[in-house]
């Protein structure tokens, strides 16, 4: 509740135009603990009144990406868990289904002669504006229909036009503080095209209104709208809500946020195996101040700690190290149970199968690698499936072939005698460290084509660890195979 004891009640408004990215998922997380932190309502309304681009798919995307951020909202065109709602009394929020609220308040500013017709062709718009730039004036429309006595004989409306105020608009946006504009070169708005089919500023006006929407927090690429929507607000005798305008988010060199970040889908993170909650942790941190150094919150932490007082004005830095850093972090304090489970549909999708153990100790070794579930992948294909590599890869510096051969050899004979319940990293470590001791061997000698016989790769875990995973058999294979290829 508001001082004045109203509901807080917020709105996340988006069109379903084009993929949900980043900067969606990120106002409709602002709006969502706004809403929580003060025991108000998050209403989802869908702006779908651009008809040749607004489509179905788009907007099951943006309930599909919501709902696996667990960002639930209160009132929406569904519900969250996924059925088509009732009409209730704040719903269903689709522009689209709502055309006869808008007329009727365009019907009202016509009345009032706060709005009017306007006959004017595009090409006597485009002429409009050719001759206002001839004489160095900035367009605006001109105002020819405003003061229409009759409409002009075989012409017809082509739009509805908002009376503009010529006047200083001032309002308090939360995190911006006072915002001045002056409306004088706004031109009379085009509000609507016909009656049925209001615009953006208008239609967003109304449902605010009806909505009982008290503040309105969404991006900053919106901050030359408000000033409109006031003046409308005030045409149309609604009372004043607050404003909160979020800073955009910008590249690390505080550039536009590149098309690669700017344009991905949401749910593509799914796919690339982050996970919401560290999602939602990088999300708020864009542009936002926790008070002590602390970086990774529970959601319930957010709610707690969230102030929009505390978000900066200048631009939210994206930092894809720091969502990975923070993924990573998410993703280690997951009990491995929890991360078995989270990691087998991306194996599976790879067609890997295997024993739920055997992935466990995979993860166990890899865990403190992983910045992404998929990484499992990245880091641990090798355990399911040794990959062909080249023979030179097994040579240590300058150590001759025949040696490190010799030194596999005897690896691999020392090995084949341990009690197969007895070949664990523990008795290996030992073992190998007698072999080094006895023959005079450098660890390099021994380690480095050890761990590339195991692995096929230059870099990978420990190979008393990796041979722990693979057991003495498949050990033995691969060992088999590095002599194989040291023999040719
Ligand atoms: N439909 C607008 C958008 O997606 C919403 C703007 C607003 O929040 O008022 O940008
Ligand atoms: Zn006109």
């Amino acid at each position: 509740m508001t001082p004045e004891n109203k509901e807080v009640r917020v709105r996340f408004a988006p069109s379903p135009t084009g993929h949900f990215h980043i900067g969606g998922a990120r106002l409709a997380l602002n709006n969502f603990l706004f809403s929580r932190k003060n025991n108000g309502k998050f209403v989802l309304r869908i702006e779908d009144t651009d008809k040749e681009r607004s489509k179905k798919e788009f907007e099951k995307e943006i309930y599909e990406s919501l709902r696996w951020l667990g960002i639930e909202w209160d009132e929406g065109p569904v519900s969250f868990s996924g059925e088509e709602k009732e009409v209730g009394d704040y719903g269903p929020y689709r522009q689209s289904e709502r055309s006869h609220i808008y007329k009727k308040y365009l019907e009202k500013l016509l009345e009032e002669k706060k709005a009017y017709f306007c006959y004017c062709t595009k090409e006597e718009l485009e002429a409009q504006k050719a001759v206002m730039e001839a004489d160095g004036l900035i367009y605006k429309y001109n105002g020819h229909c405003r003061n229409l006595k009759n409409p002009p004989i075989g012409k017809t409306p082509q739009t509805i036009r908002f009376v503009m105020p010529e006047t200083k608009v001032e309002f308090k946006d939360l995190i911006r503080g006072k915002v001045v504009f002056d409306s004088s070169n706004f031109g009379d708005l085009v509000i609507a095209k016909d009656l049925e089919s209001p615009l953006y500023n208008f239609a967003a006006v109304v449902d605010d209104y009806e909505m009982k929407i008290t503040h309105v927090i969404r991006g900053e690429d919106h901050i030359s709208n408000t000033p409109k929507q006031i003046l409308i607000q005030k045409a149309l005798g609604f009372p004043e809500v607050t404003y909160a305008h979020l800073p955009l988010i910008l590249s690390p060199d505080r550039k536009k946020l590149s098309k690669r970040f700017a344009e991905t889908s949401l749910l593509s993170y799914r796919d690339e195996g982050y996970l919401p909650e560290a999602l939602i942790n990088f999300l708020i941190l864009l542009g936002w101040h926790p008070k002590d150094e602390k970086e990774i919150f529970s959601l319930n932490e957010l709610i707690e700690e969230f102030d929009l007082k505390r978000v900066q004005k200048a631009g939210a830095i994206f930092n894809e190290e720091k969502l990975d850093w923070i993924n990573g972090k998410y993703i280690r304090n997951l009990p491995l149970e929890e991360i078995l489970k989270k990691v087998k549909p991306f194996l599976s999708k790879e067609n890997i199968s295997a024993e739920d153990n055997f992935i466990l100790k995979i993860i166990n070794i890899e865990k403190e690698r992983m910045k992404t579930l998929k990484d499992i992948i990245n880091l641990g294909k090798f355990f399911f499936k040794l990959e062909n590599y080249d023979a030179n890869l097994l040579i240590w510096k300058n150590t001759p072939k025949e040696k490190i051969k010799q030194i596999l050899e005897k690896i691999y004979n020392i090995f084949k005698e341990i009690k197969d319940s007895d070949f664990n990293k523990f008795s290996i470590s030992e073992k190998i460290t007698e072999i080094i001791n006895l023959n005079n061997y450098s660890r390099g000698e021994v380690f480095w084509p050890l761990r590339v016989a195991l692995s096929g790769l230059s870099a990978s875990p420990d190979p008393v660890e990796i041979l722990d995973v693979l057991g003495k058999n498949e050990t033995l294979k691969r060992i088999e195979i590095a002599l194989n290829k040291l023999s040719l």
